[in-house]
């Protein structure tokens, strides 16, 4: 049975950074299935964990945010583990308000039936598909991410790809085996984040910052033109 409201484990009222070019409050979900070495959220995997926010609080109080934000992130954990998301999505979009999803494509066959729902999509592509098991913990995510990202492409929705980089993780070929194969879907933005060491518990990777290699990035700048790289702080 699906849950009739959404399990929100937090709220940032304002960011200027989680939707380009766009006011918007975060809306963190409760749940995530994938254990990534570098999450930044891991309070957040438990799907079972109580509300730390009531729905109809947040939207009591998204309604008298109106004329002062422009837009809702969905951000998480995953937000699309939650068959509350998409009735969500309509509800915000009923204030006036632009919604936007962070994902990493865990659940292609939802994501896709809410696609119509969403101004901006930023899809995690975390390594080469057939090396995700190493990265998230769990078969199959490499699968779901590759399907995730065939459906937001064919939805017309503007998107971002996301690839948090830890040379630990990813070592330069494998970089260049994504960047060919984004080609090859006709990917348009690619965002290169550095890790950050801030909430990971990891303690092999969170010790060892990692800077991204400038040479790299002109390599990956050939194939994919549209990189923008997010340094850590
Ligand atoms: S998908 Fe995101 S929230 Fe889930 S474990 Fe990975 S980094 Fe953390």
């Amino acid at each position: 049975m699906r849950q009739k409201e959404l399990v929100l484990g937090g709220l940032t009222p304002l960011s200027t950074i989680d939707f380009p070019g766009r006011l918007g409050a975060v809306f963190y979900t409760q749940g995530c299935p994938l254990r990534c070495r570098y999450c930044h959220n891991p309070e957040l995997w438990p799907a079972q964990a109580p509300a730390a926010l009531a729905w109809p609080a947040v939207m009591a109080w998204l309604h008298r945010r109106r004329g002062l934000l422009d837009a809702v992130v969905f951000s998480g954990g995953e937000p699309t583990a939650q068959g509350a998301l998409g009735a969500a999505l309509v509800q915000v979009r009923d204030l006036g308000f632009e919604t936007a999803l962070h994902t990493a494509g865990v659940y292609p066959k939802r994501l896709a039936e809410i696609l119509p729902r969403l101004d901006w999509v930023g899809l995690d592509i975390k390594a080469p598909f057939d090396r995700y098991p190493k990265l998230t913990g769990v078969p199959g995510s490499g699968e779901k991410a590759e399907q995730a990202l065939t459906a937001v492409l064919a939805s017309g929705v503007d998107y971002e790809l996301r690839t948090t980089v830890h040379h630990q993780l990813l070592a330069p070929e494998d970089l260049m085996a994504m960047a060919h194969n984004l080609r090859s879907y006709g990917v348009r933005r690619w965002v290169l984040q550095e890790f950050r060491t801030q909430g990971c518990t990891d303690a092999a990777l969170a010790c060892m910052p990692s800077r991204l290699d400038p040479a790299l990035v002109a390599r990956l700048r050939a194939l994919v033109p549209d990189i923008t790289v997010r340094a850590a702080a």
